[in-house]
């Protein structure tokens, strides 16, 4: 439970289910959630009952103020695969779903622009709230995609967003700062250049994630000098960079924390400057960069 900025501004609570089920059937060399999912297609029946018992633990412990839950929180139904795919989300379980998530004025699920067809937009006519799918762009930058192994050009991307935008359906967009076969020096260019690629196709918002290792392909390529994880200066710089292009298009960027201290080199200012990316994702406004008498703030 976290709290999101919205498009206008607002402050709105935020529940993430993390669902388990089929395993995603794309293999980006980035990605490690396959960790949480199983080789079998998703029993049915086991996402309603998993969402089902969520929602009911979330009211149990009095997380959200019953005043403002469901009806003004948002859910995110994170699957660690592709919500439209039937190997992930059973068709036989759409309509308990439909049932369950009803009450929220928006429905996040995300969802690679191959699985963003018929069955997507059907859903979404289908909701009260509105409907808003997250896919991952990655990198925009023409030799770097490909070579993600994501199996999708930046085309696919654009006529995914495209057939989003039609019918009113909302756009969360995924950046990587510093994936793979991209050098160091151009980490932060690229996710500028990508939060960019993403709002002109439509996002509302662009989530900047640093590109971790711990998949095992990351840390061969590491070895190989493929990859350089991105400093927590180049992660501060892209947000700073990108933050200007939300504002003027009326949309949000944040970037995910989660595990940042492990990019930082300094002890003496990692937390102040998680403080200060906290606060920006929250408030969308810019702040000075954190000084520091140790490290100069690099
Ligand atoms: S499409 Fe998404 S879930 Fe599937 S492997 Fe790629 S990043 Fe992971
Ligand atoms: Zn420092």
């Amino acid at each position: 439970m976290e709290e999101e900025r919205s498009a206008e501004g607002r402050l709105e609570p935020a529940l993430t289910l993390f669902l388990a089920g089929a395993e995603c059937p794309f293999t980006c060399v980035f990605c490690d959630l396959w960790r949480h999912t199983g080789e079998e297609p998703t029993a049915e029946g086991s996402l309603p009952a998993q969402v089902e018992w969520a929602l009911r633990e979330v009211q149990k412990k009095g997380q959200i103020p019953p005043d403002l839950f469901p009806r003004r929180s948002r859910l995110k139904l994170y699957n660690a695969s592709n919500f439209f795919d039937p190997r992930a989300v059973p068709l036989a379980d759409e309509e308990a779903l439909i049932d369950l998530v009803r009450p929220f004025h928006r429905v996040v699920v995300e969802c690679h622009p191959a699985f963003v067809g018929e069955r997507c937009l059907r859903f979404a006519a289908r909701l009260d709230g509105r409907l808003e799918v997250a896919m991952g762009l990655e990198c925009a930058h023409p030799e770097v995609l490909p070579r993600l192994n994501k199996k999708m050009t930046l085309a696919d991307f654009d006529a995914a967003a495209a057939r989003l935008r039609e019918v009113g359906i909302a756009l969360r967009a995924f950046v990587l700062v510093a994936p793979p076969f991209l050098p160091a020096p151009e980490a932060v260019e690229w996710a500028v250049r990508s939060a960019e690629h993403a709002f002109d196709q439509g996002a509302q918002t662009v989530v900047l994630i640093p590109t971790r290792g711990g998949n095992g392909e990351m840390e061969r390529l590491l070895a190989g000098g493929l990859f350089t994880p991105p400093t927590l200066d180049q992660v501060e710089e892209a947000l700073d960079r990108a933050l200007p292009v939300a504002t003027a298009i009326g949309g949000t960027v944040t970037v995910d924390t989660w595990d940042l201290d492990t990019f930082a080199r300094c002890s003496a200012c990692v937390h102040p400057r998680r403080q200060r990316l906290e606060r920006i994702n929250l408030s969308g406004q810019a702040e000075p960069r954190v000084t520091c008498s140790e490290c100069d703030g690099r």
